[in-house]
């Protein structure tokens, strides 16, 4: 029997680069899509060079968009942590504050959408599925509340991390 010539030892796996280098490629598809295109899962569709809400046409070329490729993937373009002594008391406020900012972002730009919302210890990690949606948001918060806002791009990559904090 020589059919298992796998090694046998814990599974490797590199972790030299970090995840964004190695498939951010898979979500720049745009320029190489067929128009129009309907994505399956959202419905947006790609026409005139971008991602729209509109109706599809019997004909159209059906690929995910990059927002439901990132989502699906949980793959974000964007990271907001917001942390701070009035960020935990007013903890509901803002999460409202910023669900109604990408609610308003999304219905004119499909590809802007908040991936997950998840609690941490004492802070809050907002992901997106677009740099600009992050970017928004922690605009949005320091023109309601001021505070610290920073805005990270990582280079080489299309991320961006956004801390507020008040
Ligand atoms: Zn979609």
């Amino acid at each position: 029997m020589s059919i298992n010539k796998k090694p046998s030892g814990p599974e490797t796996v590199s972790h030299d680069r970090p995840l964004f280098e190695r498939d951010v490629d898979a979500y720049k598809a745009k320029g190489k899509l067929a128009e129009p295109t309907v994505c399956p899962q959202c419905g947006a569709v790609y026409h005139e060079g971008r991602w729209q809400w509109s109706e599809a046409t019997a004909d159209a070329h059906r690929e995910t968009c990059p927002a439901c490729h990132r989502i699906h993937d949980n793959f974000p373009a964007g990271f907001v942590t917001l942390d701070g002594p009035f960020f935990n008391a007013h903890s509901e406020e803002i999460r409202h504050i910023i669900q109604n900012h990408a609610e308003h972002e999304r219905t004119e730009h499909p590809l802007k959408r908040i991936i997950a919302i998840e609690n941490q210890e004492g802070a809050m990690l907002v992901t997106t599925t677009d740099t600009h949606l992050a970017r928004g948001i922690g605009e949005a918060l320091h023109h309601a509340y001021q505070g610290d806002l920073k805005v990270d791009h990582v280079p080489g990559e299309s991320t961006v991390r956004v801390h507020w904090s008040r």
